[in-house]
């Protein structure tokens, strides 16, 4: 194959690791996109938990959660020495709680689902949960530790991919794309996220509404990542090393609405304060809201579709599944096996 023969549309973390991974194949690439990085990637929590995100039914995106989770520490590693920003990929795991006795049972049988799929994860009782971290609220009752689960800081991983594409050559047009019709390059990947279907009209993407906040405090208030199940809504808090601690997320399905509303604080923050009283103390710096790119069977689109490339969908998984999506996508372009056939688009 010979260069600058990709044309990328969509620079949020799946479009960004694609074009980035191109150009270190010795392809010449092009991305577009107005505003790279400004999307769900800007909202994203980071974790990388496909061991505490495990729900029945979706056995086929946990083994491609776990074979992406696999990549991610050599893909960071990589991307830091050739972009030159740190991303704070993390390790300690997953701490889930449970609020109350409800919680507690639901929690137990998800734990009785993760051991029969393999998964490695260590019951807790109250106690043990605030040993592994003591800022939990003496009222949790019990809980689970995910030890393989990591995160990452999406921010910086976007303005990561972004200086690695420039650095090995990667055009960046600050761009929207409007038609695919007559776009310079052998091969179009389609990777706008929930706006995916505004250039190809059909593919089944949805957009789902998720709010999240960032709070302010002192380094080290939380060591690892909890999520909480508290009166049956779930919660999760994601330290950063700087302090800040990431609070999310609501999932609504309201078209492309992404105002942050007084309701989605407040279950937030109230489901937050149950499990860890502590973040009432902290600066509240910033609330957001962005749009998950949502399909019928939550599993994305990563493949060829007609005339094009695309690789979208990629729900509540899409910085989880970057790594693996963009080596599924170059495979695609060199002819090579298939890494993701259980995301074909020939399924829509
Ligand atoms: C609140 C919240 C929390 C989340 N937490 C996690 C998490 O903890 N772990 C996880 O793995 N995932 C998480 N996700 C999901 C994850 O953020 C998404 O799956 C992922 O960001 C999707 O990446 P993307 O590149 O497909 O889309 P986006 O990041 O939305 O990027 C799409 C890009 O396409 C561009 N674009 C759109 N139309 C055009 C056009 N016509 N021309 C050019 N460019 C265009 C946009 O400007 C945008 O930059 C979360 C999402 C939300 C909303």
């Amino acid at each position: 194959m010979n260069a600058s023969d990709v044309f990328v549309i969509g620079g949020g973390i799946v479009g960004l690791s694609i074009a980035w991974r191109a150009t270190t194949r010795g392809l010449t690439v092009t991305l577009a996109d107005p505003d790279p990085g400004s999307q769900a990637t800007r909202a994203s929590a980071g974790m990388l938990a496909p061991v505490s995100e495990v729900t029945y039914t979706e056995e086929p995106l946990l083994r491609l959660g776990l074979a992406s989770l696999e990549r991610w520490p050599a893909f960071a590693g990589e991307l830091e020495a050739a972009g030159g920003i740190p991303v704070d990929l993390r390790g300690d795991g997953t701490v889930e709680v449970a609020y109350d006795a409800d919680d507690l049972a639901q929690l137990d049988e998800l734990a009785v689902f993760e051991e029969k799929l393999g998964l490695r994860v260590e019951r807790l009782t109250g106690r043990q949960c605030r040993q592994a971290e003591p800022m939990l609220s003496p009222n949790v009752r019990g809980g689970l530790l995910a030890r393989d689960d990591l995160w990452v800081n999406p921010r910086r991983v976007a303005q990561a991919l972004q200086q690695a594409f420039q650095n090995a050559g990667g055009r960046l047009v600050r761009e929207r794309v409007t038609t695919l019709e007559g776009l310079p390059a052998d091969h179009v990947v389609v990777a706008a996220g929930a706006w995916s279907p505004s250039l190809l009209p059909g593919l089944p993407i949805r957009p789902v509404k998720g709010q999240i906040l960032r709070l302010r405090g002192p380094r080290g208030l939380l060591g690892t990542c909890v999520r909480g199940t508290v009166r049956g809504s779930e919660v999760y808090l994601v330290p950063r090393d700087d302090g800040e601690i990431v609070v999310g997320a609501t999932m609504e399905e309201l078209g492309f609405d992404t105002r942050v509303t007084a309701g989605g604080v407040y279950e937030l923050l109230r489901d937050a304060r149950e499990i860890v009283p502590g973040i009432t103390e902290l600066e509240l710096a910033e609330t957001f809201a962005g749009l998950r790119p949502g399909t019928p069977d939550n599993l994305p689109y990563v493949g060829r579709h007609g005339d094009v490339w695309v690789a979208a969908g990629h729900h509540r998984a899409g910085v989880l599944l970057a790594p693996l999506t963009a080596d599924a996508v170059v495979a695609g372009l060199f002819g090579e096996a298939d890494l993701m056939p259980e995301c074909t688009p020939a399924r829509i």
